[in-house]
């Protein structure tokens, strides 16, 4: 446990935000252990995995814990389709490439998302057209209430577009211990339909692909259009595309006729980045923060210095700016802590 701790390696934005207490688990055990102070000083939790998804806007007044659980078990299901449980600390990643090390097909479009494999519900992460409910077995939490470990499996964890059930009703209830996946291990389905991925496969001479070669091909992708948190803190996109009614779309397709939307029911999903873009934000700076210049959606930390009240400052006025422009009210994806 140590006190006053700086919490800037432990947010990719490389917010110098601290910690009143700071711990790092590597067991239940442990956890409980920290779970038990927090409890008997009434503190509030942090809980932290690769800290890719929060933007640190002040002190944090309480204990934030860093999961570090590892581990990564399977279970053959029949002769085309395995599972495979990793533990909340696992990075992403890491996941992602010893799976298909294994020839383990259905997590290649989710390849280089930073972060960890116990955060992967939360916002049921998804790139290049998958997201995790689409391979999603079940998940293992402790309850903060009673210290129980409970499963919520695909149903109960209620995914959207960015969303689940642990950003809503279970918001600050549950502590995601393990994720379960069922993965093909032979009749993949190779998903390239989505973004660059068929002129990224072109350009890599590559007719037939395996799940390999698109996880390569996303990778490709994902370094030329994002900027590296190592080198730049971000935390990828920060606000989310808005949905808004057809009838809308259409007033404002008549306004801007280049307004781009994808229609599901009565309802058009719009790319934030390109309302962004239109409000003259794309490559901006003010201060410390800007707008990235290859992706308007990203905002950045650009001379490693900002605070997390610049950064949300700046985000208020990407905000009001595409509201003024279109009536669209944008919603950050970001954790505001
Ligand atoms: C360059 C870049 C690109 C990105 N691209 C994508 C993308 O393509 N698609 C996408 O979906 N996301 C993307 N993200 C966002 C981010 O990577 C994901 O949201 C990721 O799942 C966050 O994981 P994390 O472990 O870093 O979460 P953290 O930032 O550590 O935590 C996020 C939230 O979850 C809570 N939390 C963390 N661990 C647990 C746990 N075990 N149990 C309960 N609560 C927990 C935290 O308190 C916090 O509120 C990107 C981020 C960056 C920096």
């Amino acid at each position: 446990m140590q006190e006053n701790f700086s919490l800037k390696p432990y947010n990719t934005f490389g917010v110098d935000a601290k910690a009143q207490y700071f711990a790092e688990v590597n067991s239940i055990e442990e956890l409980k252990e920290a779970l038990t102070f927090a409890k008997a000083q009434s503190l509030h939790l942090l809980f932290l995995g690769g800290g890719s998804n929060i933007l640190l806007t002040q002190d944090f007044d309480g204990l934030a814990i860093k999961l570090n659980l590892k581990g990564i078990s399977e279970e053959n299901l029949n002769d085309h389709e395995t599972l495979v449980t990793a533990k909340a600390g696992e990075n992403w990643h890491e996941f992602v490439l010893s799976c298909l090390q294994k020839n383990y097909g259905g997590l290649e479009n989710l390849s280089l998302i930073p972060g960890n494999v116990g955060t992967s519900p939360m916002q049921n992460i998804g790139a290049y057209g998958t997201e995790i409910k689409d391979i999603f077995v079940s998940c293992v939490v402790l309850d903060l209430e009673d210290l129980e470990l409970k499963t919520f499996d695909l149903e109960q964890c209620r995914f959207g577009y960015r969303d689940s059930i642990f950003k809503q009703e279970g918001k600050g209830k549950y502590v995601i211990l393990e994720v379960t996946f069922k993965l093909t291990s032979q009749n993949h389905h190779i998903k390239t339909e989505y973004g660059a991925i068929k002129s990224e496969l072109e350009h890599m001479g590559i007719a037939n692909p395996t799940i390999q070669d698109v996880s390569k091909a996303v990778i490709n992708i994902r370094q030329s259009k994002l900027p590296d948190p190592k080198e730049i803190g971000n935390a990828g996109s920060f606000f989310k595309n808005p949905t808004i009614p057809l009838a809308q779309f259409e007033d404002l397709k008549q306004k801007f006729e280049n307004i781009q939307g994808y229609p599901n029911g009565d309802m058009v999903k719009v790319p934030a980045g390109w309302l962004i873009e239109q409000c003259g934000w794309k490559g901006r700076q003010i201060g410390n923060v800007a707008s990235h210049k290859l992706q308007s959606l990203v905002i950045i930390n650009a001379t490693g210095e900002a605070t997390g009240k610049e950064i949300f400052d700046f985000s208020t006025e990407i905000i009001n700016s595409v509201k003024e422009k279109f009536g669209i009210e944008l919603e950050r994806e970001v954790n505001i802590i």
